[in-house]
């Protein structure tokens, strides 16, 4: 089972994982309020559908006041959003995120999920983050880093550098990326996770990292403290 963008993101910031502030959005009150509460310049609406190209799509939009927050909550909910991961029939926005808007620098990938063939998990990285990853792997896979972790030991510190430095990063960047990725291992450990995707995750214009989206998926059932996680931040 899927999630959707800002309920993973509730999780994340659980652990630790830097994400911009954001408010879920099921009505144009919702959003209007929330860009109150965000009372920043620039915010980001964002259709929370099962499915990603979301940005493409005409799912991710930028505004710059509470005006076009308005305009574009009333044409977002309730549209029908088709991108290159929802087939033609697209899907219904019912819930929107309406977030702090990032000043993006770099937009890497990174994500976590099981390589069955090893009996590993397998960590990836890349420095080609906000694009098709799947694209990346069929032209230019030497530009994803990986490493593998036994489910057993967990993530050492060296492997979260090693994932750290396949994205050319130094200084207070570099640890805050290592850092982010023992959080994600942890994450993805904890809520039993198949799948913990950040794309993008960004390097900020003042040298931070960020997660700007998130995907989390489930194999079967939701694990029980998930739910209780959720339940406990209203979702
Ligand atoms: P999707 O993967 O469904 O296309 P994303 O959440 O990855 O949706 O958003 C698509 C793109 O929109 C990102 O790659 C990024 O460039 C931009 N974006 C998303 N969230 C923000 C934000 N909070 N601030 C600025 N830009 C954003
Ligand atoms: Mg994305």
């Amino acid at each position: 089972m899927k999630i959707h963008e800002y309920q993973g993101k509730e999780i994340f910031r659980k652990h630790g994982i830097n994400t911009p502030p954001g408010f879920p959005a099921f009505s144009v009150d919702d959003a209007l309020n929330a860009y109150d509460q965000l009372d920043t310049e620039i915010v980001v609406v964002k259709a929370q559908i099962h499915a990603g190209g979301r940005g493409k799509g005409g799912g991710v939009k930028l505004a710059h006041s509470r005006e076009e927050v308005e305009i574009l909550a009333n044409e977002m909910l309730g549209m029908t959003l088709v991108t290159h991961q929802t087939g033609p029939a697209g899907k219904e926005v019912q819930r929107l995120l309406i977030e702090s808007g990032a000043d993006i620098s770099q937009e890497f990938y990174a994500a976590i999920t099981l390589d069955r063939a090893r009996e590993m998990d397998v960590f990836m990285v890349s420095t080609e983050g906000g694009v098709e990853i799947e694209k990346v792997a069929a032209e230019t896979p030497e530009k994803i880093v990986k490493v593998w972790i036994d489910p057993l030991l967990g993530i050492k510190s060296y492997h979260a550098r090693k994932l750290a430095n396949g994205l050319n990063l130094t200084e207070t960047a570099f640890k805050e990326a290592a850092s982010i990725f023992m959080k994600m291992y942890a994450c993805y450990q904890t809520t039993d996770a198949s799948l913990i995707e950040i794309n993008p995750l960004i390097l900020t214009g003042d040298g931070h990292i960020l997660a700007l989206d998130s995907k989390i998926n489930f194999e079967t059932v939701m694990p029980f403290f998930v739910i209780k996680i959720l339940q406990k931040c209203g979702i």
